[in-house]
């Protein structure tokens, strides 16, 4: 089935909205295509880890409820206990803070109310980087669907360039989450395993106290966040912000 299809069928089109400009513009754009009785917000919430007032912006931002899930464990306590961070290759944070409970939600939405079609939005767009250009922005997802449920997985926003998501969110009168305007390129953890050197450090500035936690906990395990080139380096070389610097203002 195509996704119009799916709409005239009656799927619930579920949008994975983690407070950043493309789950902005991917909600705002479902809303021209998906009658809104068939679309279903849902944030993975990372806890401490996130931005602050996020969930206010999420809120503030769509009209429909928003359905907030919650893993049972957060990434700071995840990573302490193995001893290790995530990395690119092994995104342990994305799959089991926010994937697993997205999907968890999912299903018992369908079963709760006897529906069978899902659809997994997401605002993953190819120009974010080359492993993100080689996914597939459409499928079903054979491994979350079963005799009494079909569930696709589609990246509404996946052509889209970063100039086109800010316009179109500027397009339906609203403003992106603030740390966008005041440096940040990219929103979701506020200390990504991904996250530019710019992001690291404007996070840092404007969030001494998790930094101070991401400090402490490298230290503590013995293991860095970062690589340059085969050599650990830890986020406070990484970022060129040392954490008595920034305490003492
Ligand atoms: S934003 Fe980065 S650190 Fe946070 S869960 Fe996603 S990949 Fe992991």
């Amino acid at each position: 089935m195509n996704v119009h299809e799916l709409i005239d069928a009656g799927a619930i089109f579920f949008c994975s909205h983690s407070g950043g400009k493309d789950s902005q513009a991917m909600y705002a754009y479902l809303r021209t295509i998906v009658p809104d009785h068939q679309i279903v917000v849902v944030h993975a919430d990372l806890g401490e880890v996130e931005w602050q007032g996020v969930q206010d912006h999420i809120w503030s931002t769509v009209t429909h409820g928003v359905n907030v899930v919650r893993a049972n464990k957060t990434l700071l306590g995840m990573v302490e206990q193995r001893g290790m961070w995530p990395s690119a290759a092994y995104r342990q944070c994305t799959s089991d803070l926010k994937r697993g409970p997205i999907m968890k939600f999912i299903r018992q939405y369908l079963k709760d109310r006897g529906l069978k079609l899902g659809v997994n939005c997401m605002g993953i767009r190819a120009e974010e980087s080359a492993a993100r250009a080689k996914k597939e922005p459409y499928r079903y997802n054979k491994a979350e669907s079963c005799g009494h449920r079909d569930v696709w997985d589609w990246m509404p926003i996946f052509d889209w360039s970063t100039r086109q998501v800010f316009d179109y969110i500027r397009a339906v009168g609203q403003e992106p989450f603030w740390a966008y305007a005041d440096g940040n390129e990219r929103l979701s953890c506020v200390f990504c395993i991904m996250g530019s050197v710019n992001d690291l450090r404007h996070g840092a500035i404007c969030n001494p106290e998790l930094y101070r936690q991401y400090v402490e906990l490298e230290r503590k395990i013995g293991h860095t966040m970062f690589m340059k080139g085969k050599e650990p380096i830890s986020l406070e070389e990484h970022t060129g912000i040392r954490l008595e610097d920034l305490e003492r203002g």
